[in-house]
């Protein structure tokens, strides 16, 4: 192994640019020329590719979003698309890819792999909704980031007696839900992977109501229900006035926090160091306070489980 190159794909998250640091760092420290791939696969496809040095990865640790950029390419999926991006890895001589990115990323990567190419992949999304992985890089930042909005929703929501609803991302996933709703007080917290019920959220606003509480916070993750319609049910059925707030992309963005540049130092570093051993098809996780690897198919396979304790957790302290 002589050269690698480093990309970052899919949705993008902050701690990513710290996992290319890493990767550059620790890849020269190897004795390894490291080219840095712009716009994930496209970029591959294209051949928008730089050498890296020591410099090229200063003063970004601290930065949110991906200083590589990040893309989608629907011709990577083809088999035309792939051979392409196989011939520009040749010319570049690259015989080693780190891919930073999601499950979609993370296909991509092994079906490199299975054409020749050594391949490591490192966790890199907001959602946390990698099963083999007790954290992916970007979901610390992203719920502080949601914590942070909930304090503020509430300063209001609390002047005037009302209640918010919050509807945050995770794609299917409840993590961002679950997590900034127990680190955030929520009164009510809506997940995907429980069964949602309106007239639970009413109950439960009526008996807080009812106790003199001046505000509640409905955590609710995308894709179940329109927070809309929720908060004109919840409206008709109690009469307590609701509003809505959509996070939205806000928490893609922002200065990763010390776990995810913690979190992404040491599994970049992991990557090149599985590279440099000439393993293939992998990739890089974290098991309470173990970096782990293991093959993509077998990781891609371990169902997601939700923390079921942790929701009836939050259910108790929000009664
Ligand atoms: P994420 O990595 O965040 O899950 P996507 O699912 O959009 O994001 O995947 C990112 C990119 O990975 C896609 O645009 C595509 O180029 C590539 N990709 C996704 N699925 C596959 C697959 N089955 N085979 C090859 N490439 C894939």
């Amino acid at each position: 192994m002589k050269t690698i190159g480093v990309l970052t794909s899919g949705g993008d998250a902050p701690g990513m640019n710290a996992a290319v640091r890493a990767v550059v760092r620790s890849g020269i420290f190897h004795g390894l020329k490291v080219m840095g791939i712009k716009q994930g696969y496209k970029g591959l496809i294209e051949g928008n590719i730089e050498e890296m040095n020591l410099s090229s990865v200063a003063d970004i640790i601290h930065r949110g979003g991906t200083t590589l950029r990040t893309a989608r390419s629907e011709e990577f999926k083809t088999d035309e698309g792939r051979g392409k991006a196989l011939n520009v890895l040749k010319v570049f001589g690259i015989d080693g890819l780190v891919v930073i990115g999601g499950d979609g990323s993370f296909r991509g990567a092994n079906a490199l792999s299975k054409e020749g190419i050594k391949t490591i992949g490192v966790p890199g999304t907001i959602d946390n909704d990698l099963g083999y992985t007790d954290y992916t890089i970007g979901f610390d930042t992203a719920i502080n980031t949601v914590i942070d909005a909930i304090s503020k929703i509430r300063d209001t929501t609390t002047s005037h007696g009302r209640a918010n609803i919050i509807e945050v991302m995770g794609r299917h996933c409840g993590d961002i839900a679950l997590y900034a709703g127990l680190a955030g007080g929520a009164e009510s917290v809506i997940v995907p992977e429980e069964e949602f019920s309106a007239d639970a959220v009413c109950k439960k606003l009526i008996k807080g109501r009812n106790r003199g509480k001046l505000h509640s916070i409905i955590i609710l993750a995308e894709h179940i229900v329109n927070p809309y319609e929720l908060s004109e049910e919840i409206e008709e059925k109690t009469g307590i006035t609701t509003r809505v707030t959509i996070l939205g992309h806000i928490q893609r963005g922002g200065s990763p926090s010390a776990f995810d540049r913690i979190l992404a130092s040491k599994m970049g570093a992991k990557a090149v160091e599985l590279l440099t051993s000439e393993e293939t098809g992998r990739v890089v996780g974290v098991k309470g306070n173990e970096i782990i690897n293991l093959p993509i198919d077998e990781a891609l396979k371990i169902e997601n489980k939700f923390d079921k304790n942790m929701y009836n957790l939050t259910k108790i302290l929000s009664i």
